[in-house]
């Protein structure tokens, strides 16, 4: 077999096989002078973007990005499909492009993560050695919180918070109410995934109500007592959907304790609303390989090293996305793909012995208010005292932050966003 040897030829048919790249590119590759070899977790927007760039910035590491689904759903966007004004084919992306800039793509799930043999198994029975491994899983949910809501409960009250399945599932029972029911939403409590996401979500439902079910309503059930952009959100509401959305917040009784899928039914501590359309977002925690391999702390998210993105509590091991703990980062695509960025750059500097470059992270959500509104929240991000901190923004960037021009923007954000995550 000459150059690379039989054993390791036959592992990288058997490779190829699973990740549809032909067995000759791979051992093509495999004949180049390899730095290091990079596994990442999980290609959603952090793993694939962090791909990508390990990708741009040295071709001489082997990159190989490990996802058991063919195609991404992005969560942005994702309330305009809930509401018509988008199909979920237009949120669906292609995993092409990333295959095609020469990232190793294997459609698999990661079943454990072996830190001291540096290996990742797979649930389809191979396992890839790695150098450096990045986790990127995004989310799970914590089910029973409230009582009763579970993956089965979440069938007839979806959360529609991981994009796909669950999103048609709310957008049919949005459709399918009378006109005259009441939408519930009932918001968690704890560090979330795009934490102005609900009200972006109250907003587009109004809307839609406004103009199919007038006589219906949004009622926002919150176990917190703030969101972001409180008073934008509030005065959009006023403006755009008098008398539409109402909101509750913890201290007034908001926070859902219990749910009864059968009669659908909320109950807070002291009241039960019973519901046509129950949006219930359970609370979050890292995706389950980061917590199987030890990667979480105590307090359930994933600490790092702000500058590298490694874990605090495993070498070698990088946690981006949703997953980690970014300090004053928000839990969004953008910070994901700045942090991916930085990622990228550490362990390029890291496999090849240099110094990592200091990083600064931007990140921008916007929030539909109606088709033709935005609200975008911007923020700039630098490591200070080993923390990642929010930097002073100037006045300018954050004073006209809703309105026309915030809506085109945002839908520019996320042609943008995806091109530059999935190559595509
Ligand atoms: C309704 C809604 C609207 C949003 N709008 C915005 C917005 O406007 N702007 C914004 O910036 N952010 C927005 N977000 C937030 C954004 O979607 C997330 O922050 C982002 O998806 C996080 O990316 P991630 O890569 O960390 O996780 P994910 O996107 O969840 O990707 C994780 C990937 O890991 C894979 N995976 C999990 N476990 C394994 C395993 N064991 N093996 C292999 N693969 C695995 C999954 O299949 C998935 O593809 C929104 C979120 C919601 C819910």
């Amino acid at each position: 077999m000459g150059v690379i040897g039989r054993r390791r030829f036959l592992r990288l048919t058997a490779l190829a096989a699973a990740s549809g790249v032909s067995g000759l590119a791979l051992a093509a590759r495999a004949r180049m002078p390899v730095k290091g070899r990079v596994v990442l977790v999980g290609g959603g927007f952090a793993g694939s973007a962090c791909a990508l760039q390990l990708r741009r910035l040295d071709a001489s590491i082997d990159v190989s990005l490990i996802d058991p689904l063919e195609s991404y759903v992005t969560c942005p966007m994702s309330n305009e499909v809930l509401t018509g004004l988008r199909d979920l084919a237009s949120i669906t992306v292609s995993r092409a492009g990333v295959r095609r800039a020469g990232i190793r793509l294997v459609r698999d799930r990661v079943a454990a993560i072996d830190v001291s043999a540096r290996t990742v198994r797979l649930e389809g029975g191979h396992t890839l050695p790695f150098d450096r491994l990045v986790v990127a899983p995004g989310i799970r949910f914590l089910w029973n919180k409230p009582e009763g809501y579970d993956a089965a409960a979440a069938q007839s009250m979806p959360h529609a918070w991981q994009a796909g399945d669950q999103t048609q599932r709310l957008a049919a029972q949005l459709r399918a109410m009378d006109d005259g029911g009441v939408v519930a939403i009932s918001v968690p409590s704890g560090l979330m995934r795009c934490p102005p996401a609900p009200y972006e979500r109250a907003s587009l439902i109004a809307h839609y109500l406004a103009r199919h079910k007038p006589r219906s309503k949004v009622l926002i059930l919150d176990s917190n007592n703030h969101f972001p952009r409180q008073d934008v959100f509030t005065g959009a509401w006023q403006s755009l959907y008098p008398g539409l959305i109402e909101w509750i917040a913890s201290t007034q009784d908001g926070a859902v304790m219990r749910v009864d899928t059968a009669s659908m039914t909320l109950y807070t501590a002291n009241d039960a609303y019973r519901v046509a359309v129950a949006n219930v977002i359970p609370p979050q925690a890292p995706g389950q390989i980061a917590a199987d391999a030890g990667l979480a702390s105590d307090h359930g998210w994933c600490p790092i090293v702000a500058r590298t993105f490694e874990s605090q509590l495993i070498a070698n091991v990088h946690v981006i996305g949703d997953a980690c703990i970014a300090d004053a980062m928000p839990k969004s695509a953008s910070a994901a793909v700045s942090q991916a960025k930085q990622c990228a750059s550490a362990i390029v500097a890291l496999l090849g012995g240099h110094e990592v470059p200091d990083p600064t992270f931007d990140s921008v959500c916007y929030s539909m208010l109606a088709p033709d509104s935005a609200l975008s929240i911007p923020g700039r991000f630098a490591v200070q005292d080993e923390r990642i901190a929010a930097l002073e923004l100037p006045a300018a960037s954050t004073a006209v932050n809703s309105g026309a021009q915030q809506a085109r923007d945002a839908q520019r954000w996320y042609r943008r966003i995806r091109a530059e995550s999935f190559a595509g």
